[in-house]
């Protein structure tokens, strides 16, 4: 059985992520802040054949010794074969009025920590001659979005991130690819205020948000061992919002 290992995967499109792979035959480990827990444990309950392989761990993806040891602890049952970076957060506010820290968290979390798990889990990928990584990154990653230097910057970094370590695994039995999801159905979106999602929405030539199942579903099939040959690559998953080469 293959072990995967989602960030933030308490989280709205982390749940879908998990539950899809399950489905798919992995054993899931979902590594989110330990305040998830709860949460996450009550929706699991809904399972009952699929919760049995689904796993939730403490993580704070922003301590790198934290994601060492998480990573450790999964070694013993195998190891890490897919790696879903998802953990991300927003502070938006105009650049004119962004604080340091405001700055600091996004990169902090969204970027740092999926380099900190990519460079906790590439070796034992590499020993074992196969890995997939999935980064979660976004369609503001890559056109930007007013409010969101920080986001955008760090979405575009998983970018760079994602072509640069799939350059130096492509020969190790890895892939190293990103995900850009438009505007989906979670928490994340429903922070957004109604009647700027209304504008956002009426730009998206789909006419809706994305269903969390509608990411998931490329994270499936990117992890497939069948997926071999695309590395490096990104897919965005956004109703026709963002039709960029
Ligand atoms: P969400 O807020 O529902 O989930 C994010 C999860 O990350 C939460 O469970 C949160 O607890 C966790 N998290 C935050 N800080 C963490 C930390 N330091 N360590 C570990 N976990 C941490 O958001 P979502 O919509 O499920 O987003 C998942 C990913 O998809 C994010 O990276 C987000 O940027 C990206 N994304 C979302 C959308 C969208 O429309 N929802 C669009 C594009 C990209």
């Amino acid at each position: 059985m293959k072990n995967a290992l989602i960030s933030g995967g308490a989280g709205g499109l982390g749940k879908a992520i998990a539950l899809e792979l399950v489905k798919s035959g992995y054993r899931v480990f979902v590594a989110d802040l330990s305040n998830a827990r709860e949460n996450f444990e009550s929706w699991k309950s809904t399972f009952e054949n699929n919760g049995e392989h689904l796993h939730f761990v403490a993580l704070n993806v922003t301590d790198y010794e934290n994601c060492l040891a998480v990573v450790k602890q999964i070694e013993t049952h195998g190891g890490v074969d897919v790696l879903v970076n998802a953990a991300g957060v927003t502070q938006d506010v105009s650049l004119r009025k962004m604080e340091p820290a405001q700055w600091r968290k996004v990169l902090s979390v969204n970027l740092d920590g999926a380099f900190y798990l990519c460079r906790a889990t590439i070796n034992g990928m590499i020993e074992r001659d196969f890995g997939r990584i999935i980064n979660i990154s976004s369609v503001n990653g890559l056109q930007g979005q007013f409010g969101q230097t920080n986001y955008a910057a760090s979405k575009a970094g998983l970018h760079g991130l994602t072509m640069s370590l799939a350059r130096e695994t492509a020969a190790k039995g890895i892939t190293v690819n990103s995900i850009s999801p438009g505007y989906c159905n979670t928490e994340m979106v429903a922070a957004i205020p109604s009647e700027h999602l209304q504008k956002i929405t009426a730009q998206i030539p789909a006419g809706r948000l994305a269903q969390p199942e509608e990411i998931a579903r490329v994270v499936n099939f990117l992890a497939a061992e069948e997926s071999a040959y695309i590395t490096g690559a990104n897919i965005p998953v956004t109703g026709g919002y963002w039709m960029g080469f």
